[in-house]
């Protein structure tokens, strides 16, 4: 591992590397939804404020149980919210979270015409939306360029030494110098399936990693 090596080139390799690496690895919860549900920016945003701080595994059943029942911000405003956050009881924070999916429908209905805006500016004007699902928004049902920056890609991007960051926040922006905007929607689905599988938070998979060659490894005190 050469930590002299040009970033943007360790950062193109790795890139590539991943593409391999994870194509059988099962797809982002958000990613599903964009696919089964042809994009649409509203199941969507959805998707992403039910995942907040909640693994897919449970997020995912969850959203997709919803959406049976409402696909429109009208149709999920017409929910009482008792049968909501009966409904979306598992996710973590339900309570937070039913009052921020009305708040987020009724905010669309009367500022954008029941349509999901689609400029970062306007979506982090919405109710509980901040960076991360806003450029999740972008990239994955507009496919604008953005660099959705979770825990997976905030953690792995230290720990290859692609950044050096103590938030999300400026992972983002450093990440927006090292890697060219082709590159900034698929960044967040690759990491996040290796944060999954293999480069998992607590005593990554070090051992039987495609990446171990790359990287040095920063802020890893236990691995397997
Ligand atoms: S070598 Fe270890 S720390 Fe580095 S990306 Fe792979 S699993 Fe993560």
């Amino acid at each position: 591992m050469k930590l002299s090596d040009n970033q943007q080139d360790r950062a193109q390799k790795i890139i590539k590397i991943l593409r391999k690496a994870t194509i059988s690895m099962t797809d982002p919860a958000v990613s599903q939804v964009a696919r089964a549900f042809g994009k649409d920016p509203f199941l969507i945003l959805i998707s992403c404020l039910l995942s907040l701080r909640t693994k897919d595994t449970i997020s995912l059943p969850i959203s997709l149980k919803l959406f049976q029942l409402a696909k429109t911000p009208q149709e999920l405003l017409v929910i009482p919210r008792i049968k909501l956050e009966k409904m979306i009881h598992s996710v973590g924070f339900y309570h937070q979270k039913a009052r921020t999916l009305h708040a987020v429908c009724a905010a669309l209905l009367e500022r954008f015409d029941g349509k999901v805006p689609y400029t970062q500016a306007a979506l982090l004007s919405l109710p509980g939306v901040g960076r991360k699902t806003a450029n999740l928004v972008l990239a994955e049902a507009f496919g604008v360029p953005a660099i959705c920056v979770d825990t997976h890609v905030h953690s792995i991007s230290n720990r290859l030494g692609l950044v050096k960051t103590k938030t999300p926040e400026q992972t983002e922006m450093a990440l927006q110098k090292i890697l060219p905007k082709k590159n900034w929607i698929e960044y967040n689905p690759l990491l996040v399936k290796w944060g999954q599988h293999i480069c998992v938070p607590v005593s990554p998979f070090c051992s039987r990693c495609a990446l171990a060659s790359l990287c040095p490894r920063i802020g890893v005190k236990k691995s397997r």
